[in-house]
């Protein structure tokens, strides 16, 4: 494990939030591990052992915290610098929680053998892949327990334990409380309403949410998310149910609020997985922002507005629609026209103010006419492509494996080019090193005119380039000359310069 000492201690003694989720303490005699942030005493230096994970800590003997909540820490970085196999077993996980087939099946998808899939697990988080998922149940179910008043035996399925028995079991061991127990020593505070459950997901600070909510709002589909006072809202369907969710920010906690409307509890960690995903709350800033500073411009728009994130989407599929709507067109445009989709061939949906419709599934847009709601010809017969080869399996947007196979995939689809496939990197595989290169939006922000002069730019950026773009987007936006004939004219339209491979054609997202 690369875990600093020194920095560990630094950040433990000063209680650094930025630190929070990448690392944990076990305190010696109390056999209890916390995160840096723990407002109990410090504790003496050789009391202290340090972890990369919870799973770590937990496999040495050690119990969290019920102070600070090791549960509530913000996730693992994604990047975990030399291991891309254990980033992909840990999004695989997040996805599925490792209960469609265990280690064997997760060792298999990822094309190594499962015993060298375990040492790369110790060897980068100092747990095994079960500890690992095992550790995640455990943490969702304290959450469910603390946060919200879901009945225990509903707990104990929502968070995978398969049967009441073996939560309690679980549960005891770890917290030597009975769930029961655990509730009474929370304060609750006010009970929601029917199937609402409310969350607090932490982040590392610095995290710029309006940026986040500007980005998204200039791109919110009508009738399925809606953007307005500081909070994003969106209709969602899975396992072939819908709701609806909305996220807002607790600025005082370095939190996220979440309020999710959704009959069935057993989909709550996928949801609350995916939301975390969606708003890139796993990113390690302090990681991001020492390769963002290699380039002069885009340092100078991080110090200018610092935590920029990466938005990724609720749903592949629907984000990769979004990406080929928004190819010749500005921004309001694209909305427009994903606005007259949804309202079409989206199911109708009661949600609260604005929110109408869910975005219509694959199957339903492999039928589509969309040449009737304004399309071109080609535009409609790339996604009719798309959505035909999401309904035969050829193309998955979920449990994606390896990237690069998977958008040479989508690359096959007629009307689909490397700047729409590293978009779609960029958002739904969350790459963090995607950059659509060929984007004129990019170019303008640097000044420059080809594709390989941008690349080479950037270099230094890497692995975090998909920053570097957001940082660009908005140097380009704030740059771009007003056109006075039509206010509403978005500032930034992406375009594809002329060199770009594959493609000879402009493109706004
Ligand atoms: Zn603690």
């Amino acid at each position: 494990m690369n875990l600093d000492l020194q920095v560990c201690s630094r950040a433990r003694l000063s209680r650094d939030p930025r630190f929070d989720g990448k690392f944990f303490i076990g305190v010696v005699g109390s056999r209890v591990y916390c995160r840096p942030i723990c407002p109990a005493p410090t504790a003496k230096e050789k009391n202290c052992r340090y972890f990369a994970t919870a799973a770590a800590a937990a496999e040495a003997g050690f119990r969290p915290c019920l102070r600070c909540r090791p549960e509530c820490s913000p996730g693992t970085p994604a990047w975990l610098g030399t291991s891309n196999t254990v980033s992909r077993a840990l999004r695989l996980i997040a996805e599925s929680g490792l209960e469609d087939g265990g280690v064997e099946v997760l060792a298999e998808r990822l094309g190594v053998g499962s015993r060298h899939l375990r040492r790369l697990f110790l060897r980068h988080l100092g747990a095994t892949p079960i500890a690992v998922a095992q550790t995640r149940r455990l943490h969702f179910a304290k959450k469910l327990i603390d946060e919200t008043a879901l009945p225990m035996s509903q707990i104990a399925l929502a968070s995978g334990f398969g049967s009441v028995r073996r939560f309690n079991a679980g549960i005891r061991k770890v917290y030597h409380r009975t769930p029961t127990q655990i509730r009474r020593l929370v304060r609750q505070t006010t009970t929601q309403p029917g199937n609402q459950y409310l969350f607090r997901l932490h982040f590392r600070p610095p995290y710029h949410w309006q940026g986040m909510l500007d980005f998204l709002a200039a791109r919110a589909t009508p009738g399925v998310e809606v953007v307005e006072s500081g909070v994003y809202r969106r209709t969602i369907s899975l396992h072939g149910r819908a709701g609806y969710f909305e996220v807002s920010l607790d600025d005082s906690r370095d939190a996220l609020v979440v309020r999710i409307d959704f009959g069935d509890p057993q989909s709550l960690f996928f949801i609350v997985e995916r939301i975390r995903a969606m708003f890139d709350l796993n990113a390690d800033w302090a990681a991001i922002v020492s390769s963002l500073r290699a380039d002069p411009t885009i340092a100078a728009g991080v110090e200018l507005d610092p935590g920029l994130r990466v938005p990724g989407c609720w749903d592949g599929f629907e984000l990769a629609i979004r990406a080929i709507l928004g190819q010749q067109i500005t921004v309001k445009g694209a909305t427009a026209l994903a606005g007259r989709i949804a309202s079409t061939y989206g199911k109708l949906l009661k949600g609260p103010s604005g929110l109408t419709r869910l975005f219509p599934p694959a199957e339903v847009l492999a039928e589509a006419k969309l040449t009737s709601v304004g399309l071109t010809g080609a535009r409609s017969e790339t996604i009719r492509c798309l959505a035909c080869a999401v309904c035969s399996g050829k193309i998955s947007f979920s449990g994606v494996v390896d990237s690069e196979a998977f958008l040479e995939r989508l690359c096959e689809i007629p009307g689909i080019g490397k700047w729409t496939a590293q978009y779609i990197a960029m958002r739904a595989l969350r790459e963090p090193d995607a950059f659509p290169s060929s984007d004129l939006g990019l170019l303008r922000a640097l000044c420059l005119s080809t594709t390989r002069e941008l690349e080479q730019r950037v270099q230094g950026c890497r692995p975090w380039r998909a920053y570097a773009a957001m940082y660009l987007w908005k140097i380009a936006g704030q740059s771009a000359p007003r056109a006075s004939q039509s206010s509403s004219r978005p500032a930034e339209k992406h375009n594809v310069a002329v060199s770009a491979p594959g493609h000879s054609a402009s493109i706004a997202v």
